[in-house]
């Protein structure tokens, strides 16, 4: 067997835990089987770093930020192939230079494009565990990438599917994919399996568990996803295509807090402007989620939107550059709102479930800013210190408990 095992950053936060986990590899090794890790930056390193760079520069370059965050991978593979040969086993830690990992050119968010596995295989035909660096990749400029935050799940995935893994486990310091955060939803229930679909949708409104791309791979690839837990022996949760479960109406509440409101007041009331002003904002690689457009009053109209609130700045940046070109009035922002969601196949023939949703929300008296819904998912946009409360009381009006 050929597995694949990812370890985020807490569960190498520090020396106990990197023994920890090497000695987990271990034992899949003693098994005999062929082992490859895949490792995150220890504890909040990646944030550490971050700071480091906002620091000496607010707008610091892409380029040269990943080439600070891919040493955070470097130091854990590396110790942790030190840890594995002090416990007399052969082990070798590459990073994505080294193995290599193809990705495209956009620093900060690069995808994969293609794998190496030679290095890997001969390794492995060595009988020696192999470690690879998380999050990052390389371009056609034989710079370092990195896939954006969390992206070490996705370095996982995509190594399982190129080397035909027999599974692809994910450890981190939950034992398993909830029906909400466990930590602010103390009453979420772990559930036993979930479909790609459920969990592509969850993870890309804000469930952190896994990296929305990894989910995304997986389901091409067919790749079969374990989440579990790195301190525990705990089942875990497997993500595949199809679950025995019946579909529930809503499978998951999910939050994100990693959102920036923009609204451009007293723009003119003639068509274009809304591509003009998105148009600014494609350009500028910033992506844009919600979308509201008053009505116009005599010749002016506001538009409102939300964006990641790492691209604030730079949003804030072009916008006013382009001032008078778009004519806005006045530009306002709040970075002090959340997006949470419900996610469920089984929403689309069952109506009412937005309005159930709102009702929770009115049961404690939290006022809705925005609202986005599709087939399969309702989002609204509360202030950012209601987000624990309002996450609680929808998971109480869905029944998702045990
Ligand atoms: P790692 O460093 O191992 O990659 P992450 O912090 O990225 O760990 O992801 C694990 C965290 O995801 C958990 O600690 C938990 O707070 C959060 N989380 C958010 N939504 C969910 C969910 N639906 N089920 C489980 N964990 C969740
Ligand atoms: N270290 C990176 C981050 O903190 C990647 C990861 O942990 O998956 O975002
Ligand atoms: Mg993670």
């Amino acid at each position: 067997m050929l597995v694949v095992k990812k370890f985020g950053g807490t569960s190498v936060a520090d020396k106990e835990r990197i023994m920890n986990v090497a000695a987990r590899c271990i034992k899949d090794y003693r098994e005999g089987n062929d082992v490859v890790v895949v490792l995150s930056a220890m504890g909040k390193q990646t944030d550490v770093l971050i700071d480091m760079a906002k620091d000496i520069n607010p707008m610091p370059s892409k380029r040269e930020l990943d080439m600070l965050l891919t040493t955070g991978e470097q130091i854990s593979v590396a110790l942790m192939a030190m840890a594995m040969g002090g416990m007399g086993v052969p082990a070798i830690s590459l990073n994505a230079f080294q193995v290599a990992m193809h990705t495209t050119s956009s620093y900060g968010n690069a995808r994969l494009k293609r794998i190496d596995i030679d290095r890997i295989r001969h390794e492995l035909d060595q009988r020696k565990i192999v470690i690879i660096t998380g999050f990052q990749g390389i371009n056609k400029y034989t710079d370092y990438t990195t896939l954006g935050r969390g992206g070490s799940d996705t370095t996982a995935v995509a190594l399982a599917a190129a080397l035909h893994a027999d599974s692809c486990e994910i450890y981190t310091d939950v034992d398993g994919v909830y029906t909400a955060d466990p930590r602010i939803v103390k009453k979420a229930r772990k559930l036993k399996e979930i479909t790609y679909e459920e969990m592509l949708d969850l993870a890309t409104l804000g469930a952190g568990v896994l990296h929305n791309r990894s989910v995304e791979l997986a389901k091409k690839y067919g790749v079969r996803l374990i989440v579990r837990s790195s301190l525990t022996e705990a089942e875990g949760t497997i993500v595949k295509e199809d679950t025995k479960v019946e579909r529930m109406i809503v499978s998951g509440v999910a939050a994100d807090k990693n959102v920036t409101r923009i609204s451009l007041i007293g723009l003119k009331n003639v068509p274009g402007i809304a591509f003009k002003v998105f148009d600014v904002l494609a350009k500028a690689n910033i992506n844009v989620d919600m979308i509201l457009q008053s009505i116009g009053r005599h010749d002016t109209k506001d538009i409102t939107f939300t964006i990641p609130e790492d691209s604030r700045d730079e949003a804030l940046s072009v916008l006013e550059a382009k001032k008078e070109q778009l004519g806005y009035e006045d530009i306002s922002e709040n970075s002090d709102v959340a997006k949470v969601s419900i996610v469920g196949a089984g929403m689309m023939s069952n109506p009412g479930v937005a309005a159930k949703m709102f009702e929770a929300l009115y049961n404690c008296d939290i006022n809705i800013n925005m609202i986005s819904t599709s087939e399969i998912r309702v989002t609204v946009l509360i202030d950012e210190k209601e987000v624990d409360k309002a996450m609680n009381a929808i998971h109480d009006m869905f029944g998702l408990e045990d």
